[in-house]
């Protein structure tokens, strides 16, 4: 029988649902080859401002993102029934950097080589709003056969390598939040994240076995350290303790 998940996970479920209900209408604002286009030719688009935003929101709220508003991340936990392996993060967290420094080198080779950004166009490539209807230059079966390739990607890891394991793989979007986390963590200044008391820990593990994304995160109640670059504040172990040892905090400090 399906366990009733807490109120709160039932909400963030839906949420990231609905992002990934939405892919079709914005996968051109988070595309990794839209912002390419945009840099050969000079112009400031919907994928660029996203993944600014992405970095920008990592100062304050860490990896929000993916625990609440991502497509990806919604599509991958919407199959997570299908294969609730935990995938080892040390084994394979470093692929996303494989992928994501060769891109932004692309990006800003692009951006050198068309003289700068000269113009902004939010739209760009997806002048209807839509992205899967495609563009005035491209045809629209090209948008589709993006989406499907996408969705396969985080779906295929998914069910074949364990949790969310496209988010520690070929995320193109994490890096960005993982550099602003960082950033924060530098200067301390006031954020989400999370603050465990190892004094009210039972020890049943129950934060480690239902983490999205595979952290230990029994031991990092163990030595009241729970911050992680991982993980992506989703809230699920705080909403699984039963002796409330884990709760989210917005406060300063490293
Ligand atoms: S790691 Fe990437 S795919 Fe996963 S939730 Fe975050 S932004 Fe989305
Ligand atoms: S440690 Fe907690 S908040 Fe972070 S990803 Fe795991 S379950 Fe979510």
């Amino acid at each position: 029988m399906l366990r009733q998940l807490p109120l709160r996970q039932r909400i963030r479920k839906g949420l990231v649902f609905l992002a990934f209900l939405s892919f079709p209408i914005t996968m051109n604002f988070l595309s990794p080859y839209v912002i390419i286009d945009g840099a050969m030719n000079g112009i400031v688009n919907g994928s660029l401002i996203m993944f600014g935003l992405m970095f920008v929101s990592a100062l304050f709220l860490g990896r929000a993102w993916c625990g609440w508003v991502c497509p990806g991340g919604g599509i991958q936990e919407m199959v997570e029934p299908i294969n609730r392996k935990p995938v080892n993060g040390r084994k394979i967290d470093w692929i996303k950097w494989l992928i994501w420094i060769p891109w932004i080198s692309i990006i800003v080779m692009m951006v050198i080589r068309a003289g700068g950004y000269s113009s902004l166009n939010f739209l760009y490539h997806t002048e209807n709003g839509i992205s899967v209807a495609g563009a005035p230059d491209r045809p629209i079966v090209f948008a589709y056969f993006i989406y499907y390739i996408v969705i396969a990607l985080f779906v295929g890891l998914a069910i074949i390598v364990g949790r969310r394991a496209g988010c520690h793989t070929i995320c193109w979007m994490a890096p960005f939040m993982m550099i602003g986390r960082w950033i924060r963590n530098r200067f301390g200044w006031a954020s989400l994240h999370l603050k465990a008391d190892a004094s009210a820990c039972a020890d049943c593990k129950k934060c480690t076995s239902n983490c999205p994304m595979s952290l230990d995160v029994n031991s990092m109640v163990q030595i009241e350290q729970m911050e992680n670059v991982e993980c992506i504040l989703c809230g699920t172990c705080v909403d699984n303790c039963s002796k409330s040892a884990i709760r989210y905090s917005f406060s300063g400090g490293k």
